[in-house]
Protein backbone atom coordinates (compact mmCIF):
# COMPACT_ATOMS: atom_id res chain seq x y z
CA UNK A 1 0.00 0.00 0.00
CA UNK A 2 1.48 3.55 -0.95
CA UNK A 3 0.54 6.64 0.65
CA UNK A 4 0.18 9.82 -1.08
CA UNK A 5 2.71 12.64 0.29
CA UNK A 6 1.73 14.94 -2.38
CA UNK A 7 0.24 17.72 -0.60
CA UNK A 8 3.40 17.67 1.67
CA UNK A 9 6.05 19.33 -0.72
CA UNK A 10 9.60 18.43 0.06
CA UNK A 11 11.37 21.91 0.95
CA UNK A 12 8.22 23.29 3.06
CA UNK A 13 7.81 23.08 6.50
CA UNK A 14 4.27 20.97 7.23
CA UNK A 15 2.76 17.88 8.69
CA UNK A 16 0.05 16.03 7.77
CA UNK A 17 -1.91 13.56 9.69
CA UNK A 18 -3.72 10.90 7.82
CA UNK A 19 -6.05 7.80 9.52
CA UNK A 20 -5.73 4.46 7.09
CA UNK A 21 -8.12 1.52 8.05
CA UNK A 22 -7.25 -1.28 5.61
CA UNK A 23 -7.55 -5.38 5.46
CA UNK A 24 -4.07 -6.62 6.47
CA UNK A 25 -2.52 -9.62 5.08
CA UNK A 26 -3.23 -12.74 5.58
CA UNK A 27 -0.51 -14.47 3.81
CA UNK A 28 1.90 -12.69 5.93
CA UNK A 29 0.67 -14.39 8.82
CA UNK A 30 0.40 -17.89 7.67
CA UNK A 31 3.57 -19.23 8.21
CA UNK A 32 2.89 -18.01 12.26
CA UNK A 33 -0.81 -19.83 11.98
CA UNK A 34 -2.33 -16.91 12.07
CA UNK A 35 -4.59 -14.22 10.36
CA UNK A 36 -5.96 -11.12 11.18
CA UNK A 37 -9.16 -10.66 13.17
CA UNK A 38 -9.85 -7.23 12.81
CA UNK A 39 -8.52 -4.35 10.19
CA UNK A 40 -5.35 -3.01 10.30
CA UNK A 41 -5.45 0.64 11.92
CA UNK A 42 -2.85 2.75 10.75
CA UNK A 43 -2.12 6.64 12.10
CA UNK A 44 0.59 8.56 10.93
CA UNK A 45 1.92 11.29 11.22
CA UNK A 46 4.55 12.84 8.29
CA UNK A 47 6.38 15.90 9.20
CA UNK A 48 8.57 17.71 6.65
CA UNK A 49 11.67 18.57 8.31
CA UNK A 50 12.68 20.22 4.87
CA UNK A 51 14.91 17.65 3.08
CA UNK A 52 12.68 14.56 4.04
CA UNK A 53 9.94 13.51 5.97
CA UNK A 54 9.67 12.08 9.28
CA UNK A 55 6.83 9.72 9.25
CA UNK A 56 5.49 8.50 13.67
CA UNK A 57 3.44 5.58 12.46
CA UNK A 58 0.93 4.14 15.14
CA UNK A 59 -0.37 0.66 14.28
CA UNK A 60 -3.43 -1.05 15.88
CA UNK A 61 -4.94 -4.39 15.30
CA UNK A 62 -6.06 -7.90 16.29
CA UNK A 63 -4.71 -10.84 15.72
CA UNK A 64 -5.88 -14.42 16.01
CA UNK A 65 -2.86 -16.56 16.93
CA UNK A 66 -3.16 -20.39 17.63
CA UNK A 67 -1.82 -21.57 20.65
CA UNK A 68 0.99 -24.01 20.70
CA UNK A 69 -0.12 -26.27 23.89
CA UNK A 70 -4.02 -26.65 22.95
CA UNK A 71 -4.08 -25.81 19.34
CA UNK A 72 -6.94 -23.53 20.00
CA UNK A 73 -7.21 -19.70 18.64
CA UNK A 74 -6.88 -17.00 20.90
CA UNK A 75 -7.19 -13.00 20.46
CA UNK A 76 -3.98 -11.29 20.35
CA UNK A 77 -3.88 -7.51 20.25
CA UNK A 78 -1.00 -5.74 18.93
CA UNK A 79 -0.37 -1.26 18.90
CA UNK A 80 2.70 -0.56 18.45
CA UNK A 81 4.77 2.51 17.46
CA UNK A 82 7.47 3.38 14.45
CA UNK A 83 9.41 5.87 13.10
CA UNK A 84 10.53 5.66 9.58
CA UNK A 85 12.26 8.09 7.35
CA UNK A 86 11.23 8.77 3.59
CA UNK A 87 13.26 11.12 1.13
CA UNK A 88 13.35 11.74 -2.95
CA UNK A 89 15.77 10.10 -4.63
CA UNK A 90 18.11 13.11 -4.06
CA UNK A 91 18.56 12.95 -0.47
CA UNK A 92 17.61 9.13 0.03
CA UNK A 93 20.44 6.97 1.23
CA UNK A 94 19.81 3.12 1.04
CA UNK A 95 20.63 2.04 4.68
CA UNK A 96 17.83 0.41 5.39
CA UNK A 97 16.45 3.00 7.79
CA UNK A 98 15.01 5.49 4.98
CA UNK A 99 12.07 4.88 2.48
CA UNK A 100 12.04 6.06 -1.32
CA UNK A 101 9.66 8.40 -1.95
CA UNK A 102 8.81 8.46 -6.13
CA UNK A 103 6.08 10.53 -7.62
CA UNK A 104 4.98 12.22 -4.71
CA UNK A 105 4.59 8.11 -2.65
CA UNK A 106 5.73 5.95 -0.49
CA UNK A 107 5.55 2.26 0.29
CA UNK A 108 5.48 2.14 4.16
CA UNK A 109 3.70 -1.30 4.08
CA UNK A 110 6.54 -3.34 4.06
CA UNK A 111 8.08 -1.31 7.53
CA UNK A 112 4.74 -2.00 8.79
CA UNK A 113 4.36 -5.59 8.00
CA UNK A 114 8.07 -6.39 9.45
CA UNK A 115 6.77 -4.69 13.09
CA UNK A 116 4.33 -6.88 13.18
CA UNK A 117 5.85 -10.00 11.95
CA UNK A 118 8.61 -9.13 14.76
CA UNK A 119 6.15 -9.15 17.89
CA UNK A 120 4.55 -12.56 17.17
CA UNK A 121 5.31 -14.86 19.89
CA UNK A 122 7.71 -17.40 18.42
CA UNK A 123 5.50 -20.10 20.37
CA UNK A 124 2.42 -18.49 21.04
CA UNK A 125 0.33 -19.36 24.33
CA UNK A 126 -3.67 -18.56 24.59
CA UNK A 127 -2.78 -17.91 28.37
CA UNK A 128 0.28 -18.63 30.54
CA UNK A 129 -1.36 -21.32 32.41
CA UNK A 130 -2.92 -22.92 29.50
CA UNK A 131 -2.73 -26.83 30.31
CA UNK A 132 -2.21 -28.15 26.97
CA UNK A 133 -3.89 -31.32 25.75
CA UNK A 134 -4.08 -34.78 27.15
CA UNK A 135 -0.93 -36.60 25.73
CA UNK A 136 -3.33 -39.94 25.92
CA UNK A 137 -6.49 -38.59 24.49
CA UNK A 138 -5.90 -35.09 23.02
CA UNK A 139 -8.49 -33.31 25.40
CA UNK A 140 -7.79 -29.98 26.10
CA UNK A 141 -7.40 -29.69 29.68
CA UNK A 142 -8.28 -26.21 30.10
CA UNK A 143 -12.22 -27.24 29.25
CA UNK A 144 -12.26 -30.50 30.37
CA UNK A 145 -10.54 -32.98 32.68
CA UNK A 146 -10.22 -36.25 31.44
CA UNK A 147 -10.12 -39.48 33.06
CA UNK A 148 -6.89 -40.73 31.84
CA UNK A 149 -4.96 -42.83 34.06
CA UNK A 150 -1.26 -42.00 34.16
CA UNK A 151 -1.40 -38.49 33.53
CA UNK A 152 1.41 -37.97 35.45
CA UNK A 153 3.71 -40.76 33.43
CA UNK A 154 5.92 -39.05 30.31
CA UNK A 155 3.76 -40.74 27.31
CA UNK A 156 7.41 -41.63 26.41
CA UNK A 157 7.67 -44.03 29.09
CA UNK A 158 4.33 -45.38 29.07
CA UNK A 159 5.67 -47.07 25.58
CA UNK A 160 8.27 -48.84 27.90
CA UNK A 161 5.70 -49.64 30.44
CA UNK A 162 3.45 -51.69 27.99
CA UNK A 163 6.55 -53.26 26.73
CA UNK A 164 7.19 -54.25 30.23
CA UNK A 165 4.30 -55.96 31.23
CA UNK A 166 3.68 -57.91 27.99
ZN1 LIG B 1 -3.70 -22.82 24.99
ZN1 LIG C 1 -6.87 -37.82 28.43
Amino acid sequence: MKVDFKSLQIGTMESEESYLSIKGRDSLLADAGGRFLSTLNIHLLAENTGNMLVLRVEIATTLALTCGRCLEEFEFPISAKLRVSAAESAEYEDSGEMILIEDGQAEIMPRIEEEIFSLIPLNPLCSEECRGLCPFCGANQNLTSCSCENNDIDPRWQKLKQLNTK
